[in-house]
């Protein structure tokens, strides 16, 4: 299975890409999580990405579509994979096109989850991030709201500067303007579901799981 998860920060995109990895073995890529680990292992893509990040603006396509191309070649992905971030942008995504010729691959379906906005700021700012493993935990969903040790690892939970609201808004405001444009893109190439994102993330599962059966 060779899918994209596409919507909004905060629409569940990490959550549904963890199930679909547990019940068709594909390979989860997260842009974000890469970046991300690059910032914690301070490589030269790391500290390139950081002041984009921090803003919750996009880091350049050209080191991005790098970073994702390499991704690609490893092994995991050969039984098929999951794109949770990526692409962002309409160059982004013919990169896409041109990396997945090349290796003879295509699209099975571009999955779009979609969630109220006002839901998404407040999933976004109750999320908190491991400083150890990266595990991301909701306090809503730990029912703590001051909860500080990270349930899989007991590392340091922490909120990423752009979980907090003001990059939240920002980072909404890109999704609207550069990363919506691909439901167009992906919809007139007959790839494109959209999916009900707001319920809980089992019955999210089930909508996405009834679309790919069809
Ligand atoms: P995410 O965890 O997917 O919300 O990504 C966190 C941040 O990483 C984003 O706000 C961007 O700064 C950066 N990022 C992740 N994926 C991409 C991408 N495909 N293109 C550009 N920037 C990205």
């Amino acid at each position: 299975m060779r899918l994209i998860l596409l919507g909004a920060p905060g629409s569940g995109k990490g959550t549904q890409a963890e199930l679909l990895k547990e019940k068709y073995g594909c390979a989860h890529i997260s842009t974000g999580d890469i970046l991300r680990q690059n910032l914690r292992d301070k490589t030269e893509l790391g500290l390139k990405a950081d002041s984009y990040m921090s803003q919750g603006a996009l880091v350049p396509d050209t080191l991005v579509v790098e970073m994702v191309g390499y991704r690609l070649q490893e092994n995991d992905v050969k039984q098929g994979f999951l794109l949770d971030g990526f692409p962002r942008t309409v160059p982004q995504a013919e990169a896409l096109e041109n990396l997945l010729s090349e290796l003879g691959w295509k699209l099975d379906a571009v999955l779009l989850l979609k969630v109220d906005e006002e839901l998404i700021v407040r999933r976004l700012t109750l999320r908190r991030t491991c400083r150890a493993c990266g595990k991301i935990s909701n306090l809503a969903v730990l029912k703590n709201p001051d909860a500080s040790e990270c349930p899989a690892c007991g590392g340091e939970l922490y909120q990423r500067d752009d979980d907090k609201e003001a990059v939240i808004r920002n980072r909404l405001k890109v999704y609207d303007e550069l990363t919506a444009p691909l439901v167009s893109w992906y919809g007139s190439k007959g790839l494109l579901s959209t999916i009900e994102a707001s319920q809980s993330p089992e019955e999210t599962f089930e909508a996405i799981r009834s679309v790919l059966s069809r």
